[in-house]
């Protein structure tokens, strides 16, 4: 609801027109009558069960002919590992922008990317920074750090027996170590921060996943770890919980700029003048000045980091390639500049800390995911960490693309022609 008086006493007004108090209490009462029947199997994804499943829906059959199509029928079995309650797929449009040139410790080459959107412009708008990117040379792109954390958090009587677990656990870290990687051949735990509030403590057990995104693996090996500590502790908790949403998962928090969730990419072009003119329709000037004003904008809002619409790439690129499309929410924060040079060329740069990956796990090996990672040329082991650092230079393209275009006045009319077929 708004908060301002008119807009609480409208919004209220229009709520009353339409219904008495007595309607309104009887819609938002909690309902006593028989429930129609569950949902059955959950886990299983056969036929059989998929059409038990849609018995249950009201005017099914056109909707189950779009969901449970013959070669999503065909391929039933493959979906099972990821999802319940399985009644079919939807088809997202993928869209393919590049090449985009990347100069990267891990990335090397020219990637045409596929983008799972229903969002018209967006393609366009990523494939001309990246076609910018590549004419100039390309951009560098740099792995900085990788973990993933879990974050267990123990709640104690006292400080005092706070203080005696963290002497213990600090004295215990092989052991945590081998606890954890008795559970995975890939996971490494690398690290574990130590957070006190009052009588909870508040463990970070940092990981590398290899090449998996690796937030089961980390669950799973921080178990092991919370396993021992309650056989071993000296001190024994009232409560623990394996996460105690410490661990910045699938959240924006004020700890991606210390650490890192994933892997933490930067990610630099230099764009000439000439290039900017023929391709961008702007100046360097002028994507300094509206980069300058999007950034105090930001600030001014409260964003955390600074960055134009990284969530709009990322979505599409996780979608397309199955990522966990919710990691976007940790993913997309980041630090964008921009900086016009002396002589008129454009020095970008895109700092993306929490970039949640993977080229194996997850969602990756389903067909079509799988296919469009193998488009990408990064499908399966090995690839991770390029796969970050194209990711990176993903949303690079589109930050220079979409301030070019506001800078140039062209951001509307961009909007209006792709998706509405008009001009403003
Ligand atoms: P996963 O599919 O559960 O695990 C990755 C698997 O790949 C492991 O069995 C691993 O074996 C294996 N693997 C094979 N080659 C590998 C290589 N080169 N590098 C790394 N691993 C390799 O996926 P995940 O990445 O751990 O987790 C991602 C999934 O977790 C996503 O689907 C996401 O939606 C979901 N998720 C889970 C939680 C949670 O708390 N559980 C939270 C958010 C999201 P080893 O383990 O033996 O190395």
């Amino acid at each position: 609801m708004p908060t301002n008086s008119q807009s609480v006493g409208a919004h209220l007004k229009r709520m009353f027109e339409d219904a008495t108090e007595e309607t309104l209490r009887n819609l938002l009462s909690s309902k006593t009558t028989k429930l129609p029947p569950r949902v059955p199997g959950a886990s299983l994804s056969n036929p059989e069960a998929v059409e038990r499943r849609w018995k249950l829906l009201p005017n099914s059959n056109q909707c189950r002919d779009e969901l449970f199509d013959p070669k999503t029928r065909e391929r039933h079995a493959a979906y099972g590992g990821n999802i319940e309650n399985f009644i079919g797929t939807v088809k997202i449009p993928v869209g393919i922008a590049g090449p985009l040139r990347v100069n990267g410790l891990h990335a090397q080459g020219d990637y045409y990317l596929p983008l799972a959107t229903t969002e018209a412009a967006l393609v366009a708008s990523y494939h001309r920074g990246a076609i910018v990117i590549s004419e100039s040379g390309g951009c560098t792109a740099l792995l900085l750090a990788e973990g993933v954390s879990r974050a267990p958090g123990f709640a104690f009587k006292s400080l005092i027996d706070v203080g005696v677990f963290i002497t213990w656990a600090l004295s215990q870290i092989d052991a945590f170590k081998i606890e954890a990687e008795a559970t995975t051949r890939h996971g490494k735990l690398a690290d574990m921060r130590v957070t006190v509030e009052g009588n909870h403590v508040y463990l970070n057990f940092e990981f590398l996943t290899g090449d998996a995104a690796g937030q089961n693996m980390v669950t799973i090996a921080t178990q092991a770890i919370c396993d021992f500590i309650k056989v071993h502790t000296p001190v024994t908790p009232d409560y623990f919980f394996v996460e105690s949403n410490f661990s910045g998962d699938k959240k924006a928090s004020a700890q991606s700029f210390q650490s890192v969730r994933g892997r933490k990419i930067s990610a630099e072009v230099n764009l000439s003048a000439e290039l900017i003119a023929r391709r961008l329709h702007t100046t360097a000037r002028a994507m300094e000045n509206y980069w300058r004003m999007s950034a105090l904008g930001g600030v001014l809002s409260g964003t955390i980091g600074v960055q134009g619409h990284y969530a709009n790439g990322l979505a599409a690129l996780y979608i397309a390639t199955g990522q966990d499309a919710a990691c976007v929410s940790e993913s997309a924060v980041g630090i964008t500049r921009f900086e016009a040079l002396p002589d008129n060329s454009l020095y970008a740069a895109v700092t993306l800390p929490n970039l949640i990956v993977g080229t194996v796990g997850g969602g990756t090996k389903l067909p079509s995911q799988s296919a469009c990672l193998e488009l990408l040329g990064l499908n399966g082991t090995g690839h991770a960490r390029a796969f970050a650092e194209v990711a990176a230079a993903l949303a690079l393209a589109g930050e220079i693309s979409i301030i070019a275009a506001l800078s140039a006045h062209q951001f509307t009319g961009a909007h209006a022609k792709l998706a509405r077929g008009t001009q403003p």
